[in-house]
């Protein structure tokens, strides 16, 4: 047994395969293209790790994804690849239609014709697990209830819009072919490993280098963040008992404006590592022109997953913002292979066995 996971160099991916081989012996053959977005250091501590295999590819190449389906007989495909930062979909969507459309189309191609070939049992037993973004439902009210599973799909971004077609391209195949797929639709992630291009490693690195924490507009902005390591939980539990053909919402219960996530990371930052000029990092907060169509609100309604799979999340935004801190402190190192661009001189090489 073992499972396929793509987009396994990147943040969550990453995270998740490191949990799933803390947790199991279960093998894990990770397929990642290595864009910007992707770091072999991510992965460094599987480096020799006989349960690993890494292959540098996109999920695009038909031929290659249905040759690692042949040779490892996977039991599951947990799909994290795409292109995931909003900002970057404004300045160059065709990117996002490529990846996150035309790619998710082929890789349900080749993972198709590979389940086609399955006995029954195998067919039944086989799982297509897709990571999506709560964004595919687009913007809340300030008073308006939560996202369930059944909210409609409003996207506004590019990302967003790229992300729902490939969510109902998922759907079509459960539907069509009868591919067991599950889909998750999952609130902001923080944690380990977040390139820092994102809002909370951002601020974290910008704070240390003594550069502006940019907040877009008035910083009133509303995300329910989740600590990474418990939506790779979620997925886990999703791949264990959820029911194929089903969508669960994930989501931490805990919203916040931009500004009192800055906030709270600042004050983290000055008692964890105070400037040394005595002045709190909150005086590095400048207020930059918003992001075009920016989304006001979002809030997710995780209860299907709760009920049905028995999922809440061990960390509060407390906790797991500490932990998140601490990890950017203790690893200089791969903050700065980031910050200089050394980590993609990495790129290219294999870790783990060869395959
Ligand atoms: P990320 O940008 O950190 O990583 C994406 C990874 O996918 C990178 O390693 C990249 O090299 C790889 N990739 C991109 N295009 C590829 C292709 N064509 N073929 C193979 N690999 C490719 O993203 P992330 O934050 O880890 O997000 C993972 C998934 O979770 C995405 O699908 C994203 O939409 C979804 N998601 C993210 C968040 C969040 O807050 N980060 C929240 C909900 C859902």
């Amino acid at each position: 047994m073992s499972i396929l996971v793509t987009g396994g160099a990147g943040f969550i991916g990453s995270n998740f395969v490191l949990d799933w081989l803390a947790r199991s012996d279960e093998p894990v053959v990770t397929l990642d293209k290595l864009t910007y977005a992707g770091n072999l250091d991510n992965l460094s501590p599987l480096r020799a790790d006989p349960r690993h295999a890494f292959v540098q590819g996109d999920i695009g190449d038909q031929a290659l994804v249905r040759q690692l389906l042949d040779a490892h007989a996977p039991r599951a495909l947990i799909n994290f690849a795409a292109e995931t930062h909003v900002d970057r979909s404004i300045a160059d969507p065709g990117a996002f239609v490529q990846a996150n459309i035309v790619g998710t189309f082929h890789l349900l191609e080749a993972v198709r014709a590979y389940w086609s070939t399955l006995d029954d049992g195998g067919k039944a037993a086989f799982r297509f697990v897709h990571v999506s973004t709560d964004e595919v439902y687009g913007s809340l009210d300030e008073d308006a209830p939560p996202f369930t599973e059944q909210t409609c799909y409003t996207p506004n971004s590019p990302y967003s819009a790229s992300k729902a077609a490939s969510d109902h391209l998922v759907r079509a195949y459960h539907q069509t072919y009868g591919l067991p797929v599950l889909t998750s639709n999952c609130s902001n992630n923080y944690g380990p490993r977040q390139f820092p291009e994102k809002l909370i490693p951002l601020v974290i690195h910008n704070a240390f280098a003594g550069q502006p924490l940019p907040i877009y507009g008035d910083g009133l902005q509303c995300r329910d963040w989740l600590y990474v390591a418990d939506h790779c939980d979620a997925i886990r539990r999703m791949l264990d008992a959820g029911a194929p053909g089903a969508t669960y919402n994930v989501g931490g219960w805990n919203e916040r404006t931009n500004l009192e996530v800055v906030g709270l990371l600042c004050a983290l930052l000055d008692e964890l590592r105070p400037r040394a000029d005595g002045l709190p990092y909150a005086a590095q907060i400048v207020h930059v022109p918003d992001r075009p169509g920016h989304d006001r609100r979002y809030a997710v309604d995780a209860a299907r997953l709760r009920r049905e799979l028995g999922w809440m999340p061990a960390e509060t935004f407390e906790s797991g913002i500490r932990k998140t801190v601490q990890w950017y402190l203790d690893h200089a190192s791969w903050v700065a292979n980031v910050a200089s661009g050394a980590y993609r001189a990495a790129t290219g090489k294999a870790c783990g066995k060869p395959d």
